[in-house]
C-alpha cells in the first residue's frame, strides 16, 4: 500500500498526522523526509515544459511556485489545522500580507482586534491605508464591539487569540458569525496556540495564519509562515505569492516539517510548565496579577477552556514597583533568555513596555493594559523548579 493510500484510508489522529502526513518517498525510499534543495526542475522534453508552464500537467517548475519539501510541509500543516489546503510563506508577516493582497482591493475595510502582533498593527495601520485599505481597531474583546465596527465594505475580520502579551481570549465561533453576517471572512492568527491546542477552522474561521517561526519550528531556528483554509481562498493567496515572491525556502520548510513531528508533545509539556509557573507566580507577594488563560482567575477562563485544549505556554504577570521592579526580575535571570522571541523550547522573558510595545505612546499602552510592571514569559521545556528559582532571585 502506498503512503498516499494509507493516509486516505486511515482516519488518523492529530499526533499521528503530525509525524506522518504529507510524506511522499522518492525512489530511494528514505525514512526521514528528503530535503529537495533545488530552485528549479528539469523537463523530459519541450512538450512537457510547455504543459507544466501552462498548468495542464501538474508538477514542479520553479521553487517560487512549488517544491516537494515545501509541499510536504504544507500538506502536514493542512492536516493538523483540519484545512483543505495550506500555502507556506517566507515569514508570518508574509502570510498576513499575502492574505490581504490576494483577497482585498482598494476601498475595502478590515476590522481588527487592537491586541495583535506589532508588525501586523503597523501593516494595517500605516502601510495598507496608502493602498486604500483601511482598518478599524477594536479595543475591547466583546463580540458587540466587533459587530459595531463592521461596514458594508468590510472584507476581513482579523484576530489573534490568546492575545499578546495580556492573553485576552477572543470568541472564535461568535466572531465567525459576526464576520459572515457582514459578508466578511474571519482570519485567525493561531500562532500562540498552534493547531495542537486550537483549530479555528473547526470553530467557523475561514483562514488560519501562522508564524511558523514560533511553535511550529519550536526551536528558534528558522523563519516561516502559512495560510490555511479552503482551496478556493488559498488558491488566491497562492496566485499572489507565486507572482510577488515571499514563498518559503525548501530548507526552512524541512526544518519546520521536522518541528511539526514534536509539536504535540512540546505544546503539552510547555503548557503544563506554564500552568505550574502561573500558579506559583499567583502565590508570590510581589506579583499583583497573573495573566494566563489556564488559571481560574483569568476573566475568560471558561471560554479559553472551550476553544483551547490548554492554556498555552505564554504567561504574563505584573510586579509591584513598576519598571524598576520589572527590570530587576529580568536582570536577575541567569536561565531565562532575555529576548522577545517566543515559541522556543528555551524559556524567554521580555518587558513589553520597553521592547515589543515600546514604540506605542505611553497613553495607548496604558489604555491597552500594558503597564510598566508587566513581564511576559514564553515558557519552554526546562524544569519548572529551575524557572521558579531564576525568577525568585529578582522578585522581592
Ligand atoms: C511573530 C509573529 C508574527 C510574525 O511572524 P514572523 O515570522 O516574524 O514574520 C505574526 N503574528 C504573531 C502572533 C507572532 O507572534
Amino acid at each position: 500500500m502506498s503512503l498516499a493510500d494509507e493516509q486516505a484510508d486511515a482516519a488518523w489522529s492529530f499526533d499521528t498526522l503530525a509525524v506522518r502526513a504529507g510524506q511522499e518517498r522518492s525512489q530511494f525510499n528514505e525514512h526521514s523526509e528528503a530535503l529537495y534543495l533545488t530552485s528549479s526542475f528539469v523537463f523530459e522534453n519541450a512538450a512537457q515544459a510547455a504543459a507544466r508552464f501552462s498548468g495542464t500537467e501538474p508538477g514542479n517548475v520553479y521553487a517560487r511556485f512549488s517544491n516537494p519539501t515545501v509541499s510536504t510541509m504544507q500538506e502536514r500543516l493542512a492536516a493538523l489545522e483540519g484545512a483543505e489546503t495550506c500555502i507556506a510563506t517566507a515569514t508570518g508577516m508574509a502570510a498576513i500580507l499575502a492574505t490581504v493582497m490576494s483577497l482585498m482591493k482598494s476601498g475595502e475595510h478590515i476590522v481588527s482586534s487592537r491586541s495583535i502582533f506589532g508588525a501586523t498593527q503597523q501593516l494595517f495601520g500605516t502601510i495598507l491605508p496608502r493602498f486604500g485599505v483601511d482598518t478599524d481597531f477594536v479595543d475591547q474583546g466583546s463580540v458587540a464591539a466587533f459587530r459595531a465596527a463592521m461596514r458594508p465594505t468590510t472584507r476581513l475580520v482579523f484576530i489573534e487569540t490568546p492575545s499578546n502579551p495580556l492573553t485576552e481570549v477572543f470568541d472564535i465561533a461568535s466572531l465567525a458569525q459576526v464576520a459572515h453576517e457582514g459578508g466578511a471572512l474571519l482570519v485567525v492568527d493561531n500562532c500562540f496556540c498552534s493547531p495542537a491546542l486550537q483549530r479555528p477552522l473547526t470553530l467557523g474561521a475561514d483562514l488560519v495564519i501562522h508564524s511558523a517561526t514560533k511553535y511550529l519550528d519550536g526551536q528558534g531556528r528558522v523563519l516561516g509562515g502559512a495560510v490555511c483554509g479552503s482551496k478556493a481562498l488559498t488558491e488566491e493567496v497562492f496566485k499572489f505569492l507565486r507572482t510577488a515572491g515571499p514563498t518559503l525556502s525548501p530548507f526552512n520548510a524541512w526544518v519546520i516539517l521536522k518541528g511539526l513531528e514534536t509539536l504535540s508533545v512540546r505544546m503539552k509539556a510547555q503548557s503544563a510548565n506554564a500552568l505550574e509557573l502561573a500558579q506559583w507566580l499567583e502565590a508570590q507577594a510581589d506579583v499583583t496579577r497573573v495573566f494566563y488563560p489556564g488559571l481560574a482567575s483569568h476573566p475568560q477562563h471558561a471560554l479559553a477552556m472551550r476553544q483551547q485544549a490548554s492554556g498555552g505556554a505564554i504567561v504574563s504577570f505584573e510586579v509591584k514597583g513598576g519598571r524598576e521592579a520589572a527590570w530587576r526580575v529580568v536582570d536577575h535571570c541567569r536561565l531565562l533568555s532575555i529576548t522577545a522571541n517566543l515559541g522556543d523550547t528555551k524559556t524567554t522573558i521580555t518587558h513589553p513596555a520597553s521592547t515589543t510595545h515600546g514604540r506605542i505612546s505611553a497613553e495607548a499602552r496604558t489604555a491597552s493594559g500594558i503597564g510598566e510592571g508587566l513581564l511576559r514569559i514564553a515558557v519552554g521545556l526546562e524544569a519548572p523548579a529551575d524557572l521558579k528559582a531564576d525568577l525568585a532571585r529578582g522578585l522581592g
